[in-house]
């Protein structure tokens, strides 16, 4: 083969093999083309996967977000850094008055929205200023407090927001606030008002914990004790104020304190400067939400003033008592000593109308008699008002025969009566068949002052005394009346009060013509309204007089019985044999009894105290002792108990007391 041949085939071969080569690389990278693009396209299709679930995602969040800001109980506003509307709900249109729907705010433009709705603030010049305030500041803002002028409240927050630093805008909230913060108005109000009212009532409170500890305490307190309210918070209030001796009332209180009760105790307190006060400590114990005992609250009244009267009031009461029994001690011994000479001075004018007196004699006896009997009359009324009147007058409740009583009383008037044309009669209701329970001798009082009065103004005609039962009153109960009626000079109209007061008399002539104090009816009323009944008249001038008395007497239940048995002590002495003892230490006295025992023919021994009246009464037996109480040496109390007690003759013989003591009725 030729050269050029060769040289043309091989490089035809060489030309060959290089297009083979590039061929192969050809096919080798459009595989690689094939298969990466094949790669992309998968991973675009992936892509735009991703891109289409996070768009949903992302939709799915906003309509959740705006969703939630929409049933918000807030209005809501979401502004951009250029204050265009991003967001905005329902609420917050409402709450401004905007009469639109909140889609169609979004990107509304807000720069004039706070001027727009000022007019709805009743500050409304503070109310734009804060907006651009809070708009320049940036910074966050919560629950500021918004008065409208509509009077609502509304609490406003405001919230900036910023990304990576960079400010996108801000976020307003705007709550309704008025119910509850009128609310909390009232109930600060009504706190600051009760405060008040207690602070000004002077009354401390303090507050201690469980164990004692103080945790607060209110100024008038702090006052009371002399104490700042610092010096006190962390102290024990026991160790601060216990007085010892009330130790065990404040262990007694916090005993109930811890049981959860509340209760009032008075108790000495020390102040800061040693003082001691008494407070009245109304204490209540304090729980936390789960009921249990946290503590205790004490309200403290200083009662040191009243504390200090009482105490007066107790020292002038027990002198008033020693006075009273000082006088009621006079009374007694006055009695005594003016009663006993003056009853010796009536017996004996009565034993001198037995010595045979010539006419002349006889008028002046007359005078003595009328006139000492009158003054024993005046004495005894007297006595009678003064023991009423310091309320030594006593009231007995035993059972009596009310209707022998009576019975005794008009029997009495008859005899007294005999010599005038005057008839006595008693009417009782045929059915009182019981003893009555009360005091036989206040009726015994009551009865002999009307008979006595009716007597003095009866000159002729009748006096009767009538006994019924009055059925029961609204009160139920039943009411026993006594009525003594008289025809005799009767009383005025206008006198029938004032004749029940002390010492008041119809007219002046009636001191003159039958003598009396004036006295009587008012102690009568007076013993009547201490038994609780009541006492009326009706009286017609010249025609006569009815006293009506009405007693709440109670029905014993139990029979009268036959009263002839007492009299049996008495019907035996006038016999010939029957013995007396005389126990009277008065020389008078004895002068006088022995007289007219001496002139009934009564057989007696006289003893001159009680201890000689016991000694004889040892050695002899009688049928009657007659005892006056007061007696030097051995009383008559005392002289009774030693022969009721001794193995004595006279261990059952019959004892009468004699007295003339005004404390004893
Ligand atoms: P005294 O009878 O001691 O004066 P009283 O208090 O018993 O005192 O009576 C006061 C007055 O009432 C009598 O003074 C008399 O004027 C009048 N009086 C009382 N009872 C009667 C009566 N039965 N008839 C008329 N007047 C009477």
């Amino acid at each position: 083969m030729i050269p050029e041949m060769e040289l043309l085939q091989r490089r035809l071969e060489r030309e060959r093999t290089a297009r083979k080569e590039a061929e192969a690389i050809l096919e080798q990278k459009a595989l690689e083309l094939y298969y990466s693009n094949t790669a992309l396209r998968q991973l675009n299709d992936g892509l735009e996967v991703e891109v289409q679930a996070r768009t949903r995602a992302l939709s799915t969040e906003q309509s959740r977000l705006e969703s939630l800001i929409e049933n918000l109980d807030s209005g809501v506003l979401l502004e951009d850094e250029n204050r265009k509307i991003v967001i905005v709900n329902d609420l917050f249109c409402k709450l401004f008055g905007i009469p639109l729907a909140p889609e169609l705010l979004k990107g509304a433009d807000c720069s004039q929205s706070a001027e727009q709705s000022k007019h709805l603030f009743a500050d409304p010049d503070g109310f734009t200023a804060r907006i651009i305030e809070l708009l320049s500041k940036r910074e966050i803002c919560l629950d500021e407090i918004l008065h409208l002028a509509d009077g609502s409240v509304f609490f406003r927050s405001f919230i900036p927001v910023f990304s990576d630093a960079k400010y996108m805008g801000h976020l307003w909230k705007y709550t309704d606030v008025t119910v509850t913060h009128h609310a909390q108005v009232d109930l600060k109000h009504s706190e600051e008002k009760y405060r008040g009212l207690i602070e000004n009532m002077e009354l401390g409170l303090m507050e201690v914990s469980k164990s004692g500890i103080i945790l607060r305490a209110y100024p008038r307190f702090c006052v009371m004790v002399g104490y700042q309210e610092a010096e006190l918070i962390g102290q024990s209030a026991v160790d601060l104020f216990l007085v010892p001796e009330f130790s065990p009332v404040f262990e007694a209180q916090e005993r109930e304190r811890a049981t959860g009760k509340a209760s009032v105790y008075e108790v000495q307190i020390y102040k800061k400067s040693g003082e001691k006060i008494w407070v009245l400590i109304s204490g209540a114990p304090i729980f936390d939400s789960d009921d249990q005992v946290i503590g205790s609250l004490g309200i403290h009244y200083d009662i040191t003033p009243q504390k200090e009267l009482q105490k007066e009031l107790e020292e002038a009461k027990r002198n008033a008592e020693a006075a009273q029994e000082a006088e009621k001690q006079f009374l007694a011994n006055m009695s005594h000593e003016i009663r006993t000479p003056l009853n010796a001075i009536i017996g004996m004018s009565h034993l001198l109308y037995d010595t045979q007196p010539n006419p002349e004699q006889q008028e002046y006896l007359d005078i003595l008699r009328n006139s000492a009997e009158m003054l024993r009359a005046l004495i005894t009324d007297i006595l009678d008002l003064s023991k009423i009147r310091s309320g030594h007058l006593e009231v007995q409740k035993k059972e009596f025969d009310l209707v022998g009583s009576v019975r005794t009383m008009v029997k009495s008037a008859q005899l007294r009566l005999e010599d005038r044309p005057v008839k006595v009669v008693a009417n009782i209701d045929p059915h009182f068949k019981h003893l009555v329970l009360g005091d036989d001798l206040l009726v015994h009082q009551i009865l002999s002052n009307l008979l006595g009065n009716a007597e003095k103004f009866t000159e002729k005609g009748q006096i009767s005394v009538s006994l019924s039962l009055v059925p029961p009153n609204a009160t139920g109960q039943s009411m026993y009346e006594i009525r003594v009626s008289d025809s005799g000079i009767g009383i005025p109209q206008d006198k029938q009060e004032i004749i029940f007061k002390t010492f008041r008399q119809v007219d002046g002539d009636i001191k003159r013509k039958f003598g009396g104090t004036g006295l009587g009816l008012a102690i009568t009323r007076q013993i009547i309204e201490i038994q609780g009944g009541t006492i009326h008249l009706e009286s017609e001038l010249g025609k006569g007089s009815t006293f009506i008395v009405q007693l709440p007497y109670l029905d014993s239940g139990k029979a009268i019985v036959d009263a002839t048995k007492t009299e049996q002590i008495f019907r035996p002495l006038g016999s010939k044999g029957k013995r007396l003892l005389v126990v009277e230490d008065n020389h008078m006295n004895r002068k006088y009894i022995g007289t007219l025992l001496r002139k009934w023919g009564i057989h007696h021994t006289f003893a001159h105290n009680g201890r000689e009246g016991w000694q004889l009464s040892m050695q002899e037996p009688f049928d009657l002792i007659l005892m006056d109480i007061q007696m030097p040496e051995m009383d008559g109390y005392e002289a009774t108990i030693a022969i009721r007690e001794s193995v004595n003759l006279n261990k059952d013989t019959p004892i009468i007391a004699l007295t003339a003591s005004a404390l004893l009725s």
